[in-house]
């Protein structure tokens, strides 16, 4: 017997709809690509967002066709995103950090028709413009004094374009398992592949993300997304955000220590959300300057292990901090280190001990771990294995690939080693593939760097596994120092001694003078093993 209730599809379109009559005033605060900051709101977001819809109709865009977008986190963005969506056209977030062959790979195999990008990104795309030969017209968001001259087909200035509409459009409703979003993985190794959200998925992942042991913000509280939006939906925010009428500061092109610290100030943001390197940058920026920042309360981080040393500061700030773990394929949240009981009281080295852990898994994610076999593995903290997921804003398959990527159970192999303990928090030990393999045992890459950055003089450590003739590999620490400071390879090493295991120490160290990063903010291991494939231990 089926329910009762109504058949109300989970629509992303909806969010901005529940947003713009329930907190129309709600503010959305933007550091413009042009410069000036930028004010709005949520009614404002809604009524663009459907002139989009209707301009994109005009040109012929229907359910299920393509459009690309180029852009940093700014309101015509968040436009954009709902009025492309809301006529059932697939948003795909493309990041322009990659490079621009990687770019035109990309656009090419999700044959997007439109492209809309921010005028940071027309030079780029003009150089690869001859090999896009889906994309119909591109729409620059941006108005007419800031139209830049340029060779891209039909190309019009956003303002100018939706100034055609007269807004007088409804959204339709469709099956909620249509396709809404889709983001492509870094493609650090083989192409890269497109994971396909549908409306269902984002909107049930947004309900997730308002957890407050989760992202835990309120219409009471402002969320400054640094994450793109091009990161996996911004790590939901641009969904979780309007669904509670929680203020939005978007960052636009300028994420540096000092004009994302500004932007924390002045709109006096309470929550943020982030990859390491980002709280790097803003941290130094704050020590080099003696800031504050009273009104910050919580610092979400991912997309990367975050440092002891790292949520230390910004504990010692007075902020509390949300150590999150997920993916792109998982929309992207997989769990998030709360404290529940009984740690909800903890203090010192016992609260840093829980928080530096990626956390336990909200209502709809399940987790497992389990040995190559597929057997699964006890949850004690100890043991460590193939971390795999299941839920409904995980993904099942990728864009136009037939590979079956579910195991018997339906479960999805992240990549990631990790343990979980008993209170099912789970702590990542490595990427499957950086993991170093010392005479049969492995060491966590993750754990040396965490503990190495520790050191005052270290901004930032990469270890990688390097040959060794007797145990295979060893693990070789890669050390970029802090502007001015200095640190021997004694130094660091006398810093690490005693507080891992003995065979953890690396072998060597070595000083860089930049570690270079993936296009969503990751260290960039693959370029490190080539960089040092011919090094061997003294
Ligand atoms: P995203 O770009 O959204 O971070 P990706 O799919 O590119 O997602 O990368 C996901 C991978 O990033 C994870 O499988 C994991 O290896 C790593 N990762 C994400 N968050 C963390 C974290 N908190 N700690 C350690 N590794 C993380």
């Amino acid at each position: 017997m089926l329910g009762l209730m109504q058949d109300w599809p989970l629509l992303c379109h909806r969010i901005i709809e529940h947003a713009a009559r329930i907190h129309g005033k709600q503010e959305v605060v933007t550091r413009s690509v042009e410069g000036p900051i930028h004010r709005t709101n949520y009614a404002e977001i809604h009524k663009r967002a459907l002139k989009v819809s209707q301009m994109l109709e005009r040109d012929g865009i229907k359910l299920g066709d393509r459009v690309a977008t180029i852009a940093w986190n700014t309101w015509r963005h968040l436009e954009a995103w709902y009025g492309i969506m809301g006529i059932g056209a697939i948003c795909h977030t493309v990041n322009p950090r990659l490079f621009p062959e990687q770019i035109a790979w990309i656009i090419n195999h999700a044959q997007d028709r439109v492209v809309m990008t921010d005028i940071t990104f027309v030079p780029i795309l003009e150089k690869i413009a001859d090999k896009l030969g889906s994309v119909e017209r591109y729409i620059v968001l941006t108005d007419k004094a800031h139209m830049p001259q340029t060779t891209l087909k039909n190309a019009v200035a956003y303002e100018d374009w939706i100034a055609e509409a007269d807004g007088k459009f409804k959204w339709k409703d469709f099956d909620e398992n249509t396709a809404a979003a889709m983001c492509y993985t870094s493609g650090t190794t083989g192409d890269p592949k497109g994971v396909l959200y549908s409306h269902r998925s984002n909107v049930l992942h947004a309900l997730m993300a308002n957890n407050v042991d989760a992202l835990g913000t309120s219409a009471s509280e402002t969320m400054l997304p640094v994450v793109p939006l091009f990161h996996a939906n911004s790590w939901g925010i641009a969904f979780s955000a309007p669904s509670q009428g929680t203020k939005l500061v978007m960052p636009g092109a300028k994420l540096d220590g000092a004009s994302v610290y500004e932007l924390l100030s002045t709109e006096k943001v309470t929550h943020t959300a982030g990859v390491p390197t980002v709280w790097l940058m803003l941290l130094q920026h704050m020590a080099a300057n003696n800031l504050k920042l009273p009104n910050l309360k919580m610092v979400i981080c991912g997309g990367s292990a975050m440092p002891r040393s790292m949520i230390k500061a910004f504990l010692d700030m007075g902020s509390n901090v949300r150590h999150a773990w997920g993916m792109t394929e998982m929309s992207p949240i997989g769990s998030v280190a709360a404290l529940k009981p009984p740690f909800q009281n903890a203090t010192g080295d016992a609260k840093l001990d829980v928080l530096q852990m990626q956390g336990y898994a909200p209502f709809g994610v399940q987790m497992k771990i389990t040995d190559d076999a597929g057997k699964e593995l006890p949850w004690d903290g100890r043991t460590f294995g193939r971390l795999k997921v299941s839920g409904p804003a995980v993904a099942k398959a990728y864009y136009r690939l037939d590979d079956n990527i579910l195991d018997e159970e339906g479960f999805f192999d992240t990549g990631d080693v990790s343990t979980i303990d008993e209170a099912g928090y789970m702590r990542i030990t490595d990427r499957s593939k950086d993991v170093i393999k010392s005479g049969g045992e492995w060491i966590s890459s993750i754990d040396l760097e965490n503990l190495a950055v520790g050191h005052p003089a270290v901004a930032e450590a990469a270890v990688i596994g390097v040959f060794h003739p007797k145990w295979d590999e060893r693990p070789l620490l890669i050390v970029q120092l802090r502007q001015g400071q200095q640190a021997t390879r004694e130094d660091i090493l006398k810093y690490m001694d005693g507080k891992i295991a003995k065979w953890w120490m690396p072998d060597d160290v070595v000083f860089v003078d930049g570690i270079p990063h993936t296009a969503t903010g990751k260290i960039l291991k693959t370029a490190l093993r080539d960089q040092f494939k011919d090094y061997r231990f003294p």
